[in-house]
């Protein structure tokens, strides 16, 4: 198998000691005005809300009452740094940019692709890992490479995240040329569920939630050919550059010091 998470920075490896660091999940909050919270040495804190969709294993997803994943501790380690406290909020992958930009979370940590569309709307920072879109289909699919997908008289009902890269893709490359139908779900377990029982033929989504979907549904493969490969980055609000800089600077240092492959590695074990 290919490898698939690339990481741009080699550095001394630091076998940091990672334990779990699933962030809680609380209530609302809106971090304009600069929630803090009180630590049990009595000092405050302030916190930093992230926004997330945490239905997408193994950058985020629900265990137990914690959300955990490679950017639940990513972000925790980054808050670390900054000496504040993380929130995780949990909302529809397309409800993450307008809570960044209306102010509702500080930032929005998702394996969210860096695009030119989203560039317009948001700022990223530093990319942290690389996504690759793939397609899962049953095992007796007719679908056997990606290219079936856009052959000449094609015309398959296409599963993908509402408002995700997968989506944007299959509108113009599957949609738009009349090879088929696209079904927008809130999340990638709702369009494997439709997969399994047969209401689509397929479902474009990134390789490593794609891998544990597979990997707990029988039945399902993902298709030994890739769609696209993209860079995942954190977003934040054009007006909060202060925000971006201060954790574009301890990204960096994590990149730098081994501490975010480790993260990525602990998740997404060497093949
Ligand atoms: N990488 C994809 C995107 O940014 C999907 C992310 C997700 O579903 N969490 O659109």
């Amino acid at each position: 198998m290919k490898k698939i998470i690339s990481l741009f920075l080699s550095a001394v490896m630091v076998c940091a000691c990672l334990g779990g660091c699933g962030a809680k999940q609380e209530g609302n909050s809106s971090p304009e005005n600069k929630e803090t919270v009180e630590n049990s040495n009595g000092t405050e804190k302030e916190v930093l809300v992230m926004a997330t969709n945490a239905n997408f294993p193994p950058y985020e997803y629900h265990e137990g009452d914690s959300i955990v994943g490679i950017d639940a501790e990513i972000a925790g380690k980054i808050a670390e740094e900054l000496g504040m406290e993380l929130k995780i909020e949990d909302m529809a992958f397309d409800s993450i940019l307008p809570a960044v930009e209306s102010g509702k979370a500080n930032f929005g940590m998702a394996g969210m692709t860096v695009t030119e569309d989203r560039l317009k709307s948001v700022n990223f920072s530093t990319s942290y890992a690389t996504g690759i879109q793939v397609v899962i289909v049953k095992e007796d699919s007719d679908i056997k490479s990606v290219d079936d997908l856009f052959a000449e008289g094609a015309s398959h009902r296409v599963g993908v995240q509402i408002n995700t890269t997968g989506d944007i893709y299959t509108s113009d490359d599957i949609e738009a040329k009349g090879l088929g139908t696209i079904e927008r779900y809130n999340n990638g377990a709702d369009a494997v569920q439709a997969l399994i029982t047969g209401k689509i033929d397929c479902v474009v989504i990134d390789n490593e939630p794609a891998k544990s979907f597979v990997a707990a549904n029988k039945g399902l493969v993902i298709l030994p050919t890739e769609y696209i490969t993209e860079d995942y980055a954190i977003c934040f609000s054009k007006k909060d550059t202060e925000l971006l800089d201060k954790v574009n600077a301890a990204l960096e240092k994590l990149i730098a010091d081994g501490t975010v492959k480790s993260i990525i590695d602990k998740y997404i074990p060497a093949e």
